[in-house]
């Protein structure tokens, strides 16, 4: 475990959960009670992991997509709730975020550089749909509605385990904290009366940024071509697939999204990915207190209304 005072009062620890970096960023009143408490948010997401990662044999969402299409598969309140949310950004964004684009997603392997070819892409496509997700409420179980059907909540698990780890801050008393998972930040306060500077990845400069948001009292997401991916005759293959085709999304490299809470700006992030610049706009602008800059295939930075400066009356 790596821990140090970064100054008097802030305290910082780093560990690698879930795939991913997690971080935790505070202002302690009291030293050794903030660190017990950030304890407790690396904990929980060690918790989340074991509960959600499609990767562990005896995690809950492997045996759904073990069992779930020869019967109904009950499951924790926590996880059913989660899968529940996921269904609803489905309608939210006419299937663009989509659970099932995993029935095709496991057959990529990023670190491998290995990807379906078209045969297998055609027969895997028709169990991407997420209406084969059928939720009973009353007993808390999950049944697929055809074989070849498999969840991933890639897409919005990590957004979710910092919402809790932030709930975790909260309860502690701690007023001013920033908590991480990869691309998925939330923002507890403000960085003792300054906004908390957060850095938009220039997504093809590996240390650039893209732009710089001042923050605070928000969650915020990012969506890369630029984490996961390989390059093969020129192409790049990536992590964010379209639930149509099965592929790679090519319109678009970035997408970051500032919104309340991390699990919607991080099922948003993925979803405005796969929409791309003009038709997630539109729908951001639809979104109460959701704002995104996406940059698309070209470079080129699109605002949602939210974030565009407002025009000079007297003009330049
Ligand atoms: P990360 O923070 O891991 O970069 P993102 O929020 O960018 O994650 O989401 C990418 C992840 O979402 C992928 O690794 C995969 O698990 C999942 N995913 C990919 N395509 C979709 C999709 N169309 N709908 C829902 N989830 C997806
Ligand atoms: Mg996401």
């Amino acid at each position: 475990m790596v821990s140090s005072l970064l100054q008097a009062g802030w305290l910082k620890d780093e560990q690698a959960i879930m795939g991913t970096r997690v971080a935790v960023e505070l202002w302690a009143d009291d030293e050794p009670r903030a660190r017990g408490c950030i304890g407790q948010v690396m904990a929980e997401m060690r918790r989340i992991d074991a509960l959600m990662s499609p990767f562990k044999a005896d995690s809950e969402l492997a045996r759904i997509n073990r069992e779930a299409a020869q019967r109904p598969v009950p499951v924790s309140e926590e996880l059913f709730g989660l899968i529940a949310r996921a269904q609803k950004l489905s309608q939210t964004t006419g299937g663009a975020f989509d659970i099932t684009f995993a029935s095709v997603g496991y057959l990529y392997d990023y670190r491998r550089h290995v990807h379906p070819d078209e045969q297998a892409l055609a027969e895997h496509l028709p169990a991407v749909d997420y209406r084969q997700v059928r939720l009973d409420a009353a007993t808390h179980s999950v049944r697929f509605g055809r074989p070849g059907v498999r969840i991933d909540l890639g897409g919005i698990a990590k957004g979710y385990a910092v919402d809790r780890g932030i709930a975790i801050l909260r309860r502690c008393g701690i007023r001013s904290a920033l908590v991480t998972a990869g691309g998925d930040s939330r923002i507890l306060g403000d960085h003792h009366g300054r906004p908390w500077m957060m850095g938009v990845k220039d997504p093809r400069k590996p240390d650039g940024i893209a732009v710089v948001l001042p923050l605070a009292d928000t969650a915020i997401s990012t969506s890369g071509d630029y984490e996961r991916f390989f390059i093969e005759d020129g192409k790049r293959y990536h992590h964010i697939l379209s639930p149509k085709t099965g592929r790679p999304i090519t319109h678009t490299m970035s997408v970051t999204v500032l919104g309340p809470d991390a699990t919607t700006t991080d099922g948003l992030s993925t979803a405005f990915f796969v929409l791309g610049p003009k038709k997630a706009l539109a729908l951001c602008d639809r979104l109460p207190g959701i704002d995104a800059v996406i940059i698309d295939a070209r470079g080129t930075l699109h605002y949602s209304s939210g974030l565009t400066p407002p025009e000079r009356p007297d003009g330049p």
